[in-house]
C-alpha cells in the first residue's frame, strides 16, 4: 500500500511539473510585456534610473526562467524526472517574480503618480488573478503569489494620507484576499484531478500486471513440468512441430533415460528422488544453454534436440552428457548417483515427424539398455525389428493363460551320494503359434511389461498343485524359479501362501530360487520377504551363483538355505571353474547352506564335482526337464533303480 502511496505522490509531483512549465511561457511573457510598458511607457522621455534598474533585473530573471523552462522541455520533460525538484525550481522562479513585483508596486506608492499607480495597481492585480489558474498545480505558490504581488503595495496605500489612495489600497487588498480564497479553490480542485487520474492510471497499470501474471502463471501451468522447470510434453512436441514443419537443418533428438534411478525413489525415497531429478534438470538446461528444446518426457525421461549437428558429434555430446549425469549427487543425506543411457534419432534421415522421430530415440534408448545401460546408442532399422518382436512377444503373453500356451516341465535334482531324486525345478514352457519361445526371451518381457507377476503366480499355482502328486513318501521337492520383481511384490507373501495352501503341498517341499540379481536391489525388502518365506518354512536359494554381484557380507545377511553354482562354471571345472567351486564349498559349511551344481553334462564333471564336496547335481547328464506327463514313469523307472 504504501509503495503504491509513494508511486501515487511522484506521479502527481510529475504532473504538477508539467502543468507548471506548461503554463510558463505565458507567465513569463506577460510580465516581461508588463514591465517593460509600465518602466518605460510612464517615464518616457525620462526614465527613473531605479525603475530602469529593477527592469533589468526582472528580465534577467524572466530570461533566467525562459532558459530552464526550455532546458526542462527538451532535457527533462520526456525522462522520468524527479517532479518535486522541477517544481521548487519553477516555484523559485515564480515567487522572486511576485517579489520583484511586490518591490515595483511598492516604489511606485512612493513616487506619487495617481495614474501611474492606478494602471500598475491594474496591471498587478490582472496578473495575480491569471496566476490562481497558471499556478494552479502548486497551492502554496498558487495561493501566496497575488498576495505577494499586492498585500505590501496595498498596505503601502492604505497607510498614505490620501483617501482617494487609501480605497485603492483597500480594493487591492479586498482582492488580493478573494485571490486568496480562489487560488486555494482552484489548487485543490487542480490537486484532486490530479489524484484520480493518477490513482486511476496506477489502478489501470496494477491490473495489467495481474492479469500479466495470471498470464504467466496460465503459461506455467500447462506448458512447464513443476518439478523441474523444463518444458512439459505438450510444449515440448509444439515446439518439436514448429522445427519439423519448418525447412530446417539436420538435427538430432535424444531420448534421456536414467539408470538406477528407480531403485533410489523405491528405496530411500521420493524426496531423495525429486532432488535428484531437479539436478539433472539443471544439469541438462546448463549443457544445452542456448537449446530451447528440452523437456522432461515423463518420470526419470528427457528429450534434447540438438540443431544443426552430425550423428558423430551427437554421439560424442551425448557420451558427454553421460558423464555430466552420472557425476555423483549431493543430497541431504547422502552422496547418490544414477546413470544415464541415450537413445539418438536424427532428423531428417530416420523419421520426419516429431512422433516418430520420438519413437525411435525410445527405441535406440531401450535397445541399449537391453545391452549395456550408461552408454549411447543411435537408431537403426535393426532396431524396429527387433522392437516389433518384443512387441509381438508382449502382446502374445498378455493372453498366454487365458489362451493355454503355457505349461510346466520339470527338471530333476539329484543327490550326489545317493543319486537318488531329491527335487524337481519347475521351467516354464510358451508355445506361440507353434513356436517355442525360450523363457530367457519371454521372461525378461514379462518382467518389463509387468506380466511377470500374474505369470508367476500362476506358476508357483501349477507347480505346487504337481508336486503334490508325486511320491509322498520320498518328499520330493519343487523349486520354483521367481524374478525378484516378483519377490519384491508386497502381495507376493500371500501368492506363495495362497499356491501352498489351495495344493495342500507341505511348506518344506516348496523351494523358491532367485538369482543373483536380488544384491543390485534394496536389500532390506528382500531380506525381510525371504525371512518371510523362510519363517513359513519355505526355503529359498540363490539361482546362477557367480555370474553377477553377491557379496560376503550380503549372503550373510540373505541366509539363504542353497546356492546353484551356475553352468559355466560347472562346463569348467576342470579348468579355473575349480577354483571358484571349492572357494562356494568353503563357504557353503561356513554360512551353512548346501550346493547344487548346475548344467551337469558329462560324467567327469558329476566325478569333479563330487570329489568338491558339491551336494546336488542338476543337468542334462542326469536328465534333460522332463513334461509333466512323463514324470510318473520317470519316478517310478528311478523308484526301481534305487529299490
Ligand atoms: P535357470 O533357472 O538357470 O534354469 C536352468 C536352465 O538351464 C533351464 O533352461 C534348463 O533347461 C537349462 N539346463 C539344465 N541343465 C542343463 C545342461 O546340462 N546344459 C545346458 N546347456 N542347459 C541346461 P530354460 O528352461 O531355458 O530356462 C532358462 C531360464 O529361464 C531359467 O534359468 C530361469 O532363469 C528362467 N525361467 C524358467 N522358468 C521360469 C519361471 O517359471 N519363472 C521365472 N521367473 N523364470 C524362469
Ligand atoms: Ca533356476
Ligand atoms: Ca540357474
Amino acid at each position: 500500500m504504501t509503495e503504491t502511496n509513494s508511486k501515487l505522490n511522484k506521479f502527481m509531483q510529475r504532473d504538477a511539473a508539467v502543468i507548471l512549465y506548461g503554463n510558463a511561457v505565458a507567465g513569463i511573457l506577460i510580465s516581461l510585456l508588463t514591465s517593460s510598458f509600465l518602466v518605460f511607457a510612464f517615464s518616457y522621455p525620462r526614465i527613473d534610473p531605479l525603475k530602469k534598474i529593477w527592469w533589468w533585473v526582472m528580465t534577467c530573471l524572466l530570461l533566467i526562467r525562459f532558459f530552464d523552462m526550455i532546458w526542462w522541455e527538451v532535457k527533462l520533460k520526456k525522462t522520468q524526472f524527479d517532479g518535486n525538484i522541477a517544481t521548487i525550481r519553477f516555484i523559485t522562479g515564480a515567487n522572486l517574480t511576485a517579489l520583484m513585483w511586490s518591490v515595483y508596486l511598492v516604489y511606485c506608492t512612493t513616487q506619487g503618480n495617481d495614474i501611474e499607480l492606478t494602471t500598475t495597481i491594474i496591471a498587478i492585480a490582472a496578473m495575480a488573478g491569471g496566476s490562481s489558474t497558471v499556478l494552479a498545480a502548486h497551492k502554496y505558490t498558487a495561493i501566496f503569489f497575488p498576495c505577494i504581488l499586492l498585500t505590501p503595495g496595498s498596505i503601502g496605500l492604505i497607510l498614505s494620507d490620501q483617501k482617494h489612495l487609501q480605497l485603492l489600497g483597500i480594493l487591492g487588498l479586498s482582492f488580493s484576499i478573494v485571490m486568496l480564497v480562489i487560488s486555494r479553490n482552484s489548487a485543490k480542485f487542480t490537486a484532486n484531478t490530479l489524484f484520480l487520474k493518477n490513482e486511476n492510471s496506477i489502478l489501470v497499470h496494477q491490473m495489467e500486471e495481474k492479469v500479466k501474471q495470471r498470464t504467466h502463471k496460465i503459461y506455467e501451468l500447462s506448458n512447464l513440468d513443476p518439478l523441474t522447470r523444463l518444458f512439459n510434453r505438450t510444449a515440448f512436441l509444439e515446439q518439436l512441430k514448429v522445427v519439423t514443419t519448418t525447412p530446417q537443418k539436420p538435427f538430432a533428438l535424444l531420448f534421456i533415460d536414467l539408470d538406477g534411478f528407480k531403485k533410489i525413489n523405491d528405496s530411500i525415497g521420493h524426496k531423495a528422488g525429486d532432488d535428484i531429478l531437479r539436478e539433472t534438470a539443471n544439469r541438462l538446461s546448463q549443457f544445452t544453454k542456448d537449446s530451447q528444446l528440452l523437456c522432461r518426457w515423463g518420470g526419470d525421461e528427457f528429450l534434447i534436440v540438438f540443431s544443426d549437428i552430425d550423428e558423430a558429434s551427437a554421439v560424442e555430446k551425448s557420451k558427454q552428457l553421460i558423464a555430466l549425469l552420472s557425476e555423483p549427487h549431493n543430497t541431504e543425506n547422502s552422496i547418490l548417483s544414477v546413470g544415464a543411457t541415450i537413445g539418438i534419432a536424427l532428423y531428417p534421415i530416420h523419421a520426419k515427424t516429431e512422433d516418430r522421430l520420438i519413437q525411435l530415440a525410445d527405441m535406440a534408448m531401450y535397445y541399449q539398455k537391453k545391452q549395456m545401460r550408461s552408454a549411447v546408442c543411435v537408431f537403426t532399422e535393426e532396431m524396429e525389428k527387433l522392437f516389433a518382436y518384443d512387441l509381438h512377444l508382449k502382446n502374445g503373453l498378455t493372453k498366454a493363460i487365458e489362451n493355454k500356451q503355457l505349461r510346466l516341465v520339470f527338471q530333476p535334482i539329484i543327490c550326489s551320494k545317493t543319486l537318488n531324486i531329491a527335487a524337481f525345478e519347475a521351467l516354464l514352457r510358451w508355445q506361440l503359434d507353434d513356436e517355442n519361445i525360450p523363457p530367457d526371451e519371454f521372461i525378461p518381457i514379462a518382467e518389463q511389461y509387468g506380466l511377470i507377476h500374474e505369470i508367476g503366480a500362476w506358476v508357483l499355482q501349477h507347480a505346487c498343485m504337481q508336486a503334490k502328486q508325486w511320491d509322498n513318501k520320498r518328499e520330493i521337492i519343487v523349486c520354483v524359479n521367481v524374478s525378484i520383481i516378483q519377490l519384491q511384490d508386497e502381495n507376493f507373501i500371500g501368492i506363495v501362501e495362497e499356491a501352498l495352501s489351495s495344493s495342500l503341498l507341505p511348506a518344506e517341499l516348496l523351494h523358491i530360487e532367485i538369482t543373483e540379481s536380488v544384491f543390485a536391489s534394496d536389500l532390506v525388502v528382500i531380506t525381510n520377504q525371504i525371512k518371510s518365506l523362510q519363517s513359513m518354512g519355505v526355503q529359498v536359494s540363490i539361482d546362477d551363483f557367480g555370474t553377477g554381484y553377491s557379496s560376503l557380507s550380503a549372503m550373510q545377511d540373505l541366509a539363504v538355505n542353497m546356492v546353484k553354482i551356475d553352468r559355466s562354471f560347472v562346463n569348467k571345472v576342470d579348468s579355473n571353474g575349480k577354483a571358484i567351486i571349492s572357494a562356494v564349498m568353503h563357504m557353503s559349511s561356513a554360512l551353512n547352506f548346501t550346493v547344487i551344481a548346475e548344467g551337469v553334462e558329462t560324467e567327469e564333471q558329476s566325478q569333479a564335482l563330487l570329489q568338491l564336496g558339491v551336494h546336488y547335481f542338476q543337468g542334462y547328464y542326469y536328465s534333460r526337464p522332463i513334461e509333466i506327463e512323463n514324470i510318473p514313469s520317470y519316478l517310478e523307472s528311478k523308484h526301481s533303480n534305487t529299490a
